[in-house]
This record gives structure tokens, C-alpha cells and sequence, in this order.
């Protein structure tokens, strides 16, 4: 049996082992980054929708007190030209005019007291929620019930834990970078060497890699593979201490000496 092609996949797998250690190192903080900024965007929304119905109130106010003010000017001058009707049927047609103009403030009245009771409710939800919080009753408080200013609090908060997450990962990512590119123009190389020499062995550890897999080729430990700690029958044995592998019956990894990974770490230095 042909053990060299063993020995390339042994080789790409220790330096996917490098690589896969040295991005450990950043313990998460990519996904805890991304997670914080969606937090970020979500009660960013929120405050934007609170805005955007603030503003929209204060436009409607501000139309509807410009109606009532023309009204009133209209109703001023109606009144005006009453005193000087020349006779019954001038004087009413511009009482019901007066009428007309009385309607639509009425109108824009209720329309006004309407924004008012809406915006007196969302503080009454507010300040119920701001209860909530006092008596750390948190699962009681809905979205609307959030104030204003605990909204406001929240998005900073988390914005600084972002930032002091991202400066942490920098620093990392300069650390380790000048080894990450190292090892994977060596991944590159490797590569394309098993391709030439062991296409279907390395199909095989890409088609296992593309789970969740990370560690396809590993070490024989007490008998077992110790992907997944299941035995390996003993008539294997001699083949893989040969330098030959077992494809692990229970979880499918190849298994090989642990000699093989050490001669790959030695070729490090080389
Ligand atoms: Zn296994």
C-alpha cells in the first residue's frame, strides 16, 4: 500500500490544525460582534419609528393650528361684513359661512385632541414600563413600553461593547496575521499537491470538512479513534502503525499513528 498520499492529507490537516488554533484565538468575537450589531440595528429601528411618529404628529399640529388660525381670521372678517349687511338674506349667508368655518375648527379640535391622547398614552405605557424596570420586571415589558431615554441608554451601551469587542479582535487579527497568511499560502501549496497526488482522498476530507468537522484526519488514542472515542478493531492495528489509515466506522474520520502528525509538525521546520 501506497502511504505517501496518507502522508499529504496528515500534512494538510495539521496546518488546517494551525490555522483552526490560531483563529481560536479570537474566542468568538466575530459572532459576538455581529450579534451585538444586530441589537444595535434593532433598537436603532425602534428609536427611528418613535421619531418618525413624533415628527409626523408635529406636522399634522402644526397644519391643523394653521386651519383653526385661518378659520378664525375668515370667522373675523365674516363677523366684520355682518355689521355692514345691507339687509336679512347678506347677514345670513354669512352666518351660515361663520357656521361652515366653526365646523372645521371643531373638526381640527378633535383631530388635535386625538394626537394629544395618543401621545399621553404612549407616556403612560412608558412610564409603566419604567415601573417595570424599578421592580426588575423585565419579561413584563413590551416594545412600547421601553422608554424613550432606556432606548437611547441602550444603543451607547452596546455601541461601546462593540467597539471594545472590535478593538480586542484587531489587536488579535495583527498578532496572528502575518502566521495566517504564512500557513495558508502553505494550505495553498499543500493543496495542490494532494490534488495531483490524492485527488480522492482529498475529496473525501473536503466532503467531511464541509460539515462541522474540522478535525477529518486524527490520531489513534488508546485503541480509539479519537474523533469520536469509538474502538478500533485490533486486526487495524498493524496497518495503521504501518503508517497506513482506518476510516473510523462510527463517525467516518481517518485515523491514522499519531508518528504521522508528528513528522508533519517536524516538516514545519524545514
Ligand atoms: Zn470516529
Amino acid at each position: 500500500m501506497d502511504h505517501t498520499k496518507i502522508n499529504l492529507i496528515v500534512r494538510l490537516q495539521h496546518i488546517d490544525n494551525r490555522i483552526e488554533s490560531i483563529m481560536s484565538l479570537q474566542k468568538g468575537l466575530p459572532e459576538e460582534i455581529s450579534a451585538l450589531e444586530e441589537d444595535i440595528a434593532f433598537t436603532a429601528r425602534q428609536i427611528e419609528a418613535r421619531k418618525k411618529i413624533a415628527d409626523d404628529h408635529q406636522k399634522l399640529r402644526e397644519k391643523l393650528n394653521g386651519t383653526i388660525f385661518d378659520c378664525k381670521e375668515k370667522i373675523r372678517s365674516f363677523k366684520e361684513k355682518q355689521t355692514l349687511a345691507r339687509n336679512n338674506k347678506e347677514y345670513d349667508a354669512l352666518s351660515k359661512q361663520i357656521e361652515y368655518e366653526e365646523k372645521e375648527i371643531a373638526q381640527a379640535e378633535i383631530q388635535l385632541q386625538d394626537i394629544s391622547h395618543t401621545e399621553h398614552h404612549a407616556l403612560e405605557l412608558q412610564k409603566k414600563g419604567r415601573d417595570l424596570i424599578a421592580e426588575n420586571r423585565y419579561d413584563e415589558i413590551s416594545e412600547e413600553m421601553m422608554p424613550d431615554d432606556v432606548l437611547q441608554q441602550q444603543v451607547e451601551d452596546l455601541s461601546e461593547q462593540v467597539k471594545l469587542k472590535k478593538d480586542e479582535l484587531e489587536s488579535i487579527v495583527i498578532e496572528t496575521s502575518e502566521e495566517i497568511t504564512q500557513l495558508r499560502g502553505r494550505l495553498s501549496g499543500q493543496r495542490s499537491v494532494v490534488t495531483q497526488e490524492a485527488k480522492r482522498l482529498l475529496d473525501k476530507y473536503d466532503h467531511l470538512r464541509s460539515g462541522s468537522m474540522q478535525n477529518v484526519v486524527v490520531k489513534l488514542h488508546r485503541q480509539a479513534c479519537s474523533g469520536c472515542n469509538t474502538r478500533v478493531p485490533t486486526n487495524r492495528h498493524t496497518l495503521i502503525v504501518q503508517g497506513g489509515f482506518y476510516v473510523c466506522e462510527s463517525c467516518g474520520r481517518i485515523v491514522v499513528h499519531e508518528r504521522l502528525f508528528d513528522e508533519a509538525s517536524s516538516a514545519d521546520l524545514s
